[in-house]
């Protein structure tokens, strides 16, 4: 039964279209089952009923014609009750709705499965036999399992499907992500290829064969060069070997091995991408059955040559992209390195296929004010290339190709946004003080945001977090201790005599550096933060000499220490951070040399229990709630499918948040948070009623979060805050939480105004 689950899989991956794919599925059903008859409904939310996308067994002609309410019948009953339906005589259920058009008298037994995708039922399969039995516990699990692992594949085919279908009757598609800074886009879709890999490749046909040709010549002639650039290098270096390497694959890219072959399948209708991936994944599947082993590792090479002319294949496409208007940038996963590669004036939105709301890459496009939208895992990226889009961070919804209307009302939307960012504005440089005079210090995060703007931002109070990271991850090698020193001095300078907190090197988990590469199973629990720079002394003590250095002179410079979730690395940290100091002075002669306050970053929930260790060793601590959130809950910050489930206003992350505050008090450890919570105005009101007093978030949000601060008594916040201390859910604070800003007279702040007003 494995192979059947797997070879339908894979059969219904390869087929270019919904309509095929589902026939592929129902009839590769019906054979591994020997089962008379298979068919497959799917939901059509607009209709509010099932439609019957594909069957073996039944009426062809009712494919896309009958439709079943979504609450009528057995299908609409599996959908409803989201489980398995295993009857021997379906007609007999109450449920049953009998229904000439699709022929199915003659068929008794009746097993159903709905197909769910993140949570949602997409459709029923349906498979029908002519004997009264009930289907043992083997078929049953294995129509469970394939719908399963069919279900992804299937909403993303379905929303390509449906898109095609709203393209001709002029209709709107929207889809839904999670948003990582509210607000709302209009601009044109560019698209941005995925990074390169050819799985990722989706088949499909173009008209015109001459310039897919051309294309794929292009790119060969590209790579050819490439692997003559490298051999060359290489060649200097002696290693004869590697040299060797290069020579075969330039005869493998030659035409009689691979060029003839693609473009045969370009001839036939593929586009070049698809051509390519069709004879490499062939190429690779023959060598892979040879008995020689010396042949069967070339399998790798081929792999490699295929992955290194896609490269250059979607460089030629993607050269040719121009912008000349606002664009929305999609892409399978937006990076850094992506986000770099749109002109910064025309970029008002971010669409990203994966990864969730706190990644790094999210953090960036907040720092840079743009709305984005993560984990829109069902858009068929090469369905929305150039099209009109709207990206409403507010609702979380994506929307492809909007009527005149709706798009007006969005323009509506985006003048007012523009408006209140304006009164934002007006008040920037007040301080931020309640209404009932508590002072708040909001400071910058900074570092992760554009490349060009790392000093700039225009925080009154200095950095709460410099993320130094940010530019490690620019060079192509760690960086000199000169070259840091002069990066350092200039923000310290930059914001004299004003505090600059740079947290020292925080690679691993999402963040990579190319010239330092490890992979690892689990890399948010593994190597990073302060257990690599305690593991390279080398690297930890040239950043602090760095920092020590530019310090010189200013006294403006603090160190803090990202991860640490044991005393005994603060203590290692603390005493190399004195021996750079002691050779600093040593070596230099300079006796005046300033020693900076050095912290901590409380993200890991050990650490939450050990604020009283921490009071005895570090001057200060802040929270990276960002971190914190994803370790308390179990919650990956980067990955799309449990991104609903990272919220940190969940009461298990307020109530440890909380707990830090009063302990922090009691031991009179100085305290802030960095974390993205702060940049939310409902967050940050929650934290100053827990006693926070500083405040770090990108420069982009300062202006919101002072805004309704501002308008704010502690003493209100403080009673809201014992009932979201209270709640059980995530959900609940959140309620609270809008009622509380309604009562305040602060709606205009609420995303639920934004979407009133375009109902
Ligand atoms: C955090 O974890 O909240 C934090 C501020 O650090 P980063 O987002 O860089 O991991
Ligand atoms: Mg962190």
């Amino acid at each position: 039964m494995l192979s059947a689950l797997k070879e339908i899989a894979y059969s219904v991956a390869q087929q270019p279209d919904l309509t095929l794919a589902l026939k592929e599925f129902v009839s590769g059903i019906k054979h591994a089952m020997s089962t008379q008859c298979c068919s497959v409904y799917f939901a059509d939310e607009a209709h509010a009923d099932f439609v019957l996308m594909a069957t073996d067994g039944l009426n062809q002609s009712a494919v896309g014609r009958f439709r079943i309410g979504q609450n009528e019948g057995l299908v609409g009953l599996v959908a409803k009750r989201e489980e398995v339906l295993n009857l021997p005589m379906a007609q007999k259920h109450p449920s049953f709705k009998h229904a000439p058009e699709v022929k199915e008298d003659t068929y008794n037994a009746f097993l159903a499965v709905p197909i769910i995708h993140h949570r949602k039922v997409l459709g029923v399969i349906v498979v029908q036999q002519k004997a009264a039995r009930v289907f043992n516990q083997d078929e049953e699990s294995f129509l469970v399992t394939l719908s399963a692992q069919i279900a992804g594949q299937l909403a993303h085919a379905g929303a390509k499907h449906i898109l095609h279908q709203a393209e001709i009757a002029h209709q709107t598609t929207r889809l839904h992500g999670i948003a990582s800074a509210p607000g709302v886009a209009i601009g044109k879709a560019l698209v941005i290829a995925p990074s390169v890999d050819l799985t990722q490749i989706e088949l499909a046909k173009v008209p015109d064969a001459q310039s897919q040709i051309r294309l794929f010549h292009h790119a060969v002639i590209s790579t050819r060069k490439e692997f003559r650039a490298l051999a060359k290098k290489i060649d200097s270096g002696l290693d004869t070997q590697t040299v060797a390497i290069f020579t075969v694959y330039e005869q493998l890219l030659e035409a009689k091995s691979l060029g003839d072959q693609v473009e045969a399948k370009i001839k036939l209708g593929w586009c070049a991408k698809s051509a390519l991936k069709l004879v490499i994944e062939q190429l690779v599947e023959q060598f892979m059955a040879m008995q020689d082993s010396y042949i069967r590792e070339r399998a790798s090479d081929i792999q490699e040559i295929g992955t290194r002319v896609l490269h250059h294949m979607l460089a030629n496409e993607r050269r040719q992209v121009e912008v000349h208007e606002p664009v929305v940038l999609i892409a399978q996963t937006v990076t850094p390195t992506v986000l770099a590669e749109v002109p910064k004036e025309l970029l008002v939105g971010v669409v990203s296929l994966t990864g969730g709301a706190s990644s790094h890459a999210s953090i960036i496009t907040r720092a840079m004010g743009l709305p984005a939208l993560w984990g829109v895992d069902d858009l068929a990226l090469s369905e929305v290339v150039g099209k009109q889009i709207v990206l409403d961070a507010y609702t979380n919804t994506l929307i492809i190709s909007p009527t005149k209307l709706l798009l007006n009302e969005y323009k509506t939307l985006l003048k007012n946004e523009n408006l209140l960012k304006s009164k934002f504005l007006q008040e920037y440089d007040e301080p931020c003080i309640t209404l009932d005079g508590e002072k708040v210090n909001l400071l910058s995060n900074e570092g992760l945001g554009a490349a060009d703007d790392s000093i700039g931002g225009k925080s009154t109070e200095g950095v709460g977090l410099y993320r130094t990271e940010a530019w490690f991850m620019q060079h192509t090698q760690f960086p000199s201790l000169q070259l840091q020193t002069q990066w350092y001095k200039k923000l310290l300078k930059w914001y004299a005599p004003l505090p600059v907190t740079m947290r020292t090197l925080d690679i691993g988990g999402d963040k990579a550096l190319s010239y330092f590469n490890f992979s690892e199973e689990n890399p948010f629990l593994g190597w990073r933060g302060i257990r690599i720079s305690l593991d390279h002394p080398e690297l930890f003590l040239d950043q602090i000499k760095a920092m020590l250095w530019a310090n010189c002179g200013l006294g403006n410079l603090r160190i803090m220490l990202p991860m640490v979730s044991d005393v005994e690395e603060v203590i290692e940290a603390k005493r190399l951070i004195s021996q750079a100091y002691d050779e600093l002075v040593a070596e230099h002669s300079m006796p005046s040399l300033e020693y900076p306050c050095i912290g901590i970053m409380i993200e890991v929930p050990s650490s939450v229990y050990l604020i009283s260790e921490w009071a005895k060793h570090v001057d200060f601590c802040s929270i990276g709630s960002n971190d914190l959130t994803q370790y308390l809950l179990a919650v990956d910050r980067t990955n799309s499918r449990v991104a609903s489930l990272f919220d940190s206003y969940h009461p298990a992350v307020l109530r440890a948040l909380h707990d830090i505050a009063q302990q922090c008090v009691a031991v009179e450890l100085n305290f802030s948070l960095c974390g993205e919570l702060a940049a939310d105005p409902e967050g940050a009101l929650l934290l100053i009623a827990m006693g926070y007093r500083n405040l770090s978030m990108s420069v982009a949000s300062i202006g919101r979060v002072k805004y309704v601060l501002r308008r704010l008594k502690t003493a209100d916040m403080e009673r809201l805050l014992a009932d979201c201390l209270m709640a059980a859910t995530a959900n609940q604070v959140h309620q609270h939480l809008h009622q509380f800003i309604l009562s305040q007279n602060l709606s205009e702040i609420l995303y639920s105004h934004f979407q009133r007003s375009h109902q």
